[in-house]
């Protein structure tokens, strides 16, 4: 058993840190939440000195198959169809070796940063078959002491069309996917290939996240087409609708009645501001958009909103550096947060994503958790957001993962 003791708790029970010690069992999760100062018979006492704990960060939404290919795969026009053009050129060429370095590299940026899980789409489609799935999982495998990924088997937009989608979808589950995905509205029937997705997951027991409308065009709307399904089968509060982004084109009535529908389906929603920001609206030759759905309108209806990473350093995304209190940041000017919202943000990369990636009962400063967590000199978890500071220390399972020691 451990003792972190002498630190300033977030603990999910509170709204603001308070000085508690952490008691962590030999499988490391939260055994209890102590008194200051309490002593506990041969546990190994760890010192926090007043740093501020916090539970680890949740990325509900990267591409780590496609991370750090930026310098091999420039995207000239900068939109969604350019980026998704330049890398299937370059998909067929990728080696398995290749594609586990370069998620590995990202993963690594991720930890330091505080991030304890990931939740990643990797490619199915005909450039890649089968490929990045095995990549991924292989690399899941090497990280489960230190980082939990979650692989998403992602029928992109070639894969959508091709006659064997179905197929390696169910390949990629038996062998270890977690989640089923795909872009749905990118289909020349999209109810069907929904049908087609549903079924995978009945048949596997998964939860689904799909890219929906990652686009600005009011013409083509597919809520309604997932709602029906995700009521009809009995999925509520195991479908994710990443993106969403045409829901701010949409006027605020029938943006309204959809969003009213994402949250009886109890459907959540990830928003991906740095994709959205760099890849939408470079049509515009005024007042250009910022591509991000309506995170406070989602908010307010009662949908589980989380804000993620997307993509690092590839045709989607040229930046990143893989901290997701960035991201947060972002969310808060991108979309339009209240300036007395910071923890709210900070919700979006921590309890809301615990909550979309089937994490909550394990995520958090409570007794039952697992004891992954951050720890910094900030003063709570809107300074967080607001600052970011450099120095970061990451317990995984009540092991420290990365950072300098207690
Ligand atoms: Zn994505």
């Amino acid at each position: 058993m451990k003792l972190f003791h002498g630190g300033r708790v977030q603990a999910d029970s509170a709204r603001a840190p308070e000085p508690l010690d952490i008691l962590v069992g030999e499988d490391g999760r939260i055994e209890a939440l102590l008194a200051p100062g309490s002593t506990v018979p041969d546990a190994e006492r760890i010192d926090l000195s007043q740093r501020l704990i916090v539970p680890g960060l949740l990325d509900a939404h990267q591409h780590l198959d496609k991370s750090r290919t930026l310098r091999d795969v420039p995207n000239p026009a900068g939109d969604l169809d350019g980026a998704i053009a330049a890398f299937s050129a370059y998909a067929t060429r990728m080696t398995q070796a290749e594609v586990e370095r370069n998620a590995e590299r990202t993963i690594a940026a991720c930890l330091e940063r505080g991030t304890v899980a990931i939740r990643s789409h990797v490619n199915i489609d005909t450039e890649c078959r089968l490929r990045n799935i095995e990549a991924l999982l292989a690399v899941r495998e090497r990280w489960a002491d230190r980082l939990r990924v979650q692989v998403v088997a992602f029928l992109t937009s070639g894969g959508v069309h091709a006659s064997e989608g179905a197929a390696w979808l169910d390949s990629a589950l038996r062998a270890g996917a977690d989640v089923v995905g795909a872009t749905p509205n990118r289909a020349r029937d999209v109810g069907a290939f929904m049908d087609v997705l549903f079924a995978a997951a009945e048949r596997h027991g998964r939860p689904i996240d799909v890219h929906l409308d990652e686009h600005l065009d009011i013409t083509h709307v597919h809520f309604d087409a997932l709602i029906e399904r995700t009521l009809a089968h009995g999925m509520q509060g195991r479908v994710v609708a990443s993106h969403s982004s045409v829901l701010s084109a949409l006027p605020p009535a029938e943006a309204g009645r959809i969003i009213e529908g994402l949250a009886r389906a109890e459907i959540g929603v990830v928003t991906l501001p740095a994709a959205n920001l760099f890849l939408q609206g470079r049509s515009y030759d005024r007042l250009t958009p910022r591509g991000l759905t309506r995170v406070n309108d989602l908010a307010r209806a009662g949908v589980t909103v989380a804000c993620a990473s997307d993509n690092i350093q590839d045709p989607f995304v040229p930046t990143g550096s893989g901290d997701l209190l960035e991201i947060a940041r972002w969310t808060m000017l991108a979309a339009h947060l209240a300036s007395t919202e910071l923890a709210r943000a900070f919700d979006m990369v921590t309890r809301h994503p615990a909550k979309l990636m089937g994490l909550a009962a394990d995520h958090g400063i409570k007794v039952g958790a697992r004891a992954d967590w951050l720890v910094t000199d900030a003063l709570d978890a809107e300074d967080l957001v607001a600052s970011g500071p450099l120095a970061r220390t990451v317990v995984f399972g009540g092991r420290r993962v990365a950072g300098p020691g207690h």
